[in-house]
Formats: structure tokens, C-alpha cells, sequence
């Protein structure tokens, strides 16, 4: 809950999310952080494990549901971002397989 004043069409300090890009709720109306092709990336550990047969040390990669467009502005890696946040002014829709499993088909048409 916010103490601040409500001014219309500016977003709440409760709209900041820990790791989202943007206030929740300025993207598409409907639409969440889960339906975002910008959530989640791959990332590499930061401690390796010695590979004898290779002779050096190997990372291994692990996939993070942080927000790719929060690591491109802050140069930081972001908390995870739950799915069911409401979606950001930086939302991309990801293109999901139609049926028949030819082309990309979007899920929501705006
Ligand atoms: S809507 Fe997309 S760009 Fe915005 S915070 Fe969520 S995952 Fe990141």
C-alpha cells in the first residue's frame, strides 16, 4: 500500500516491481510478464568446475526468469520476475507455433 498521492496516468510506486523493467500494468491491457518473450535468458555460472579430460575449467549455463530488458538498461542482472506480474511499456509478445506447426501465430491479437 502507497502513502504517496495518486496522480491519474502516472503509475503507483506499488506498480515497481523488484526486476521488471518498467512500472506493472503500463503494456498492453491484459497482458503479463509471462506472456513476454523478453522474460528470462540464459546465464553462466559464475564458479566453474575443473574438467580433467579437458584440462580447464567449464561454466555451466542455467536459465534465470529475470528480465532481459532490465539486465540491457541497469547492466545488472534483475530478481525473477514472476509471470503473473502485469506487463511493462517494454512487453514483446512472444510468438508461439500455431496448431498445425507451421509459421508462428501470436497468442494475443491486439
Ligand atoms: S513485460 Fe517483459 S520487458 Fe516488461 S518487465 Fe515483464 S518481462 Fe520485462
Amino acid at each position: 500500500m502507497s502513502f504517496m498521492t495518486k496522480l491519474e496516468g502516472v503509475p503507483d510506486s506499488d506498480a515497481a516491481k523488484p526486476g521488471m523493467a518498467f512500472f506493472a500494468g503500463t503494456g498492453p491491457y491484459g497482458a503479463t510478464c509471462g506472456d513476454c518473450k523478453l522474460r528470462g535468458y540464459q546465464r553462466q555460472s559464475m564458479k566453474g568446475v575443473w574438467n580433467e579430460k579437458l584440462q580447464q575449467e567449464v561454466f555451466r549455463n542455467y536459465r534465470v526468469t529475470s528480465c532481459q530488458q532490465y539486465r540491457r538498461l541497469t547492466g545488472h542482472h534483475g530478481a525473477p520476475v514472476d509471470k503473473d506480474y502485469p506487463a511493462c511499456k517494454y512487453f514483446e509478445a512472444v510468438e508461439k507455433k500455431s496448431p498445425d506447426g507451421r509459421g508462428t501465430d501470436n497468442a494475443r491479437q491486439d
